[in-house]
């Protein structure tokens, strides 16, 4: 979708509202840190499972925030960003035939992962309008050969921050059948409503949970693939080796730099949140001004919005027309479902854009009405 707009219309006038990708500037002090770690010789090869320094920034920042000794040599692995941290523990921790179950809607990356590494998926639905899991049909997912679970929280595409009864109950599933947890928390300071909660934190649950986050997101700096993953020694010993012959390791000087981000004061986060609420509540109002149906996400920094009202036969077609008329690209539903049929009434705004550009690109938008828009 951003390419097609890129190609339609031109880098001036596209509004790129389908990757969740920052368009503001780089924080100086991330830029200066990554130029230091240049000038400074971080130029080689780290150790493959992650630079020193990286390592104890992320093992003291989830001790202070797990209230446990998080160990930086034996549980830490720095990967190339969450997407790498994801597929090497995949691909170190299931085995061919085993199950994995995926909440859907889910984030592209789960389905593609779980085939490569041999795995079945199995899908268990988040039901709208509030994304709620229905404990039976979870509970029926679990069998004999489930390996793990996936839970992306603040999750993407639907902004769901996953509470902590229902962290309970896939706690408690997980230890009923020898499962283990993979959770991916890139959007763990990007929270609205609610608190963030790590699986890992949950009682019995440090064992058996992969956690996996990164600087993407919080850092605003998707293109420096710097992401981590914190697992049990046992675990963490497979998954580095599979990292090792996947990539080797994320840039060296990167992750240096994002260790100098990790000793920024809390009122870097307390900002970070500031701003994201503020575009955030942009976004949604815009949209339900447009004619969307747009509940405001908990956490992350992407809406769901259902497209009932406008008379396009799919989200294809409405992604398309939106792209076309409109320099607007955005995502169609249908791409976080392994059944596209069940996407089919949304599409996704990211919103991780300066104000200008959310109100620029609302402005586009404020020309379709219910009902009115032109059928393509
Ligand atoms: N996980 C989720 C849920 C995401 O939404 C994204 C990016 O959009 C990623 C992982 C990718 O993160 P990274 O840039 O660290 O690979």
């Amino acid at each position: 979708m951003t390419r097609l707009n890129l190609e339609l219309n031109g880098p001036e006038r596209a509004i790129n509202f389908a990757q969740g990708m920052p368009d503001f500037e780089t924080d100086p002090r991330l830029i200066e840190a990554a130029a230091k770690a240049m000038r400074d010789g971080h130029n080689q090869y780290a150790t493959t499972w992650g630079a020193a320094p990286l390592r104890r920034g992320v093992a003291h920042k989830q001790s202070l925030a797990w209230g446990r000794e998080v160990d930086p040599d034996r549980e830490v692995t720095a990967s190339c960003g969450a997407t790498e941290a994801m597929i090497a523990t995949m691909l170190a921790a299931v085995d061919p035939g085993d199950e994995v179950i995926v909440f859907e809607p889910f984030y592209e990356n789960y389905g593609p992962d779980c085939i490569l590494s041999g795995a079945v998926p199995r899908y268990v639905s988040l039901h709208p309008p509030e994304w709620s899991i229905d404990p039976d049909e979870l509970r029926r997912a679990f069998n004999a050969k489930t390996r793990a679970i996936v839970i992306n929280t603040p999750h993407n595409p639907t902004g769901k921050v996953y509470t902590r009864a229902e962290l309970e109950l896939i706690a408690s599933l997980c230890l009923e059948h020898d499962a283990i947890a993979i959770t991916d928390e890139i959007y763990e300071h990007i929270v609205y409503e609610g608190e963030h909660i790590s699986m890992a934190t949950l009682p019995d649950m440090a064992g058996r949970t992969i956690t996996i986050s990164g600087a993407s997101k919080t850092f605003s700096v998707t293109g420096w693939r710097v992401g981590w993953i914190i697992a049990p020694p046992v675990l963490s010993n497979g998954i580095r080796k599979v990292h090792d012959f996947l990539t080797v390791g994320s840039p060296h000087p990167l992750q240096v730099a994002v260790a100098a981000a990790l000793e920024f004061p809390a009122s870097f986060y307390v900002e970070l949140r500031g701003d994201y609420l503020e575009r955030r509540d942009a976004m949604v109002s815009g949209l339900n001004e447009c004619g969307f149906a747009a509940a405001a996400p908990g956490g992350a920094y992407y809406v769901m919005a259902g497209i009932a009202g406008f008379g396009f036969d799919d989200d294809l077609a409405m992604a398309d027309h939106l792209i076309r008329n409109l320099a607007v690209a955005t995502v169609p539903g249908s791409s976080f479902y392994h059944d596209p049929a069940l996407g089919r009434g949304h599409l996704r705004f990211s919103f991780p854009k300066k104000l200008d550009t959310i109100e620029r690109g609302l402005e586009a938008l404020r020309g379709l009405k219910q009902g009115s828009a032109r059928r393509p």
